[in-house]
């Protein structure tokens, strides 16, 4: 089993995980099958999206600001329903190819870990399967 131990610096941040998966992927010995990227968070999702321009990041970051604002009508005790609301929106997992020992991604993607109630210490999980 296989684990990114991450430290999210804020309340919403966007780190790029990319080569640490690539790294991991190159690591294994699998020449073809999937590579499952799991977070086991309920604050944090999981997304590809554009990494050539950062702004992109701070865009997404901003829309879903607009999309999941914090409510007075929230009833969870913990104040932080707008971000489990994220959470849920984004999505917690992605499969990915891996063919002929390489991951298979877009020339302008990148692969994130997306904090929402941060600062805080995360984990990220990755399963490799064979074909
Ligand atoms: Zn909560």
């Amino acid at each position: 089993m296989n684990k990114l131990n991450l430290r999210t610096n804020k309340k919403n941040e966007i780190i790029d995980i990319t080569e640490d998966i690539r790294r991991l992927t190159e690591s294994s010995g699998i020449k073809n099958g999937i590579c499952t990227v799991f977070c086991p968070h309920t604050t944090g999702a999981i997304t590809i999206n554009e990494a050539y321009d950062s702004s992109v990041k701070t865009d997404l970051m901003f829309s879903l600001d607009k999309i999941s604002p914090v409510y007075k009508e929230f009833r969870h005790a913990e104040g932080n329903s707008d971000a489990h609301v994220k959470s849920s929106l984004i999505g917690l997992s992605l499969n990915l190819i891996i063919n002929k020992e390489k991951l298979i991604i877009g020339q302008w993607q990148g692969i994130f870990f997306v904090e929402f109630d941060g600062p805080r210490n995360r984990e990220v999980y990755v399963k490799f399967i064979s074909e």
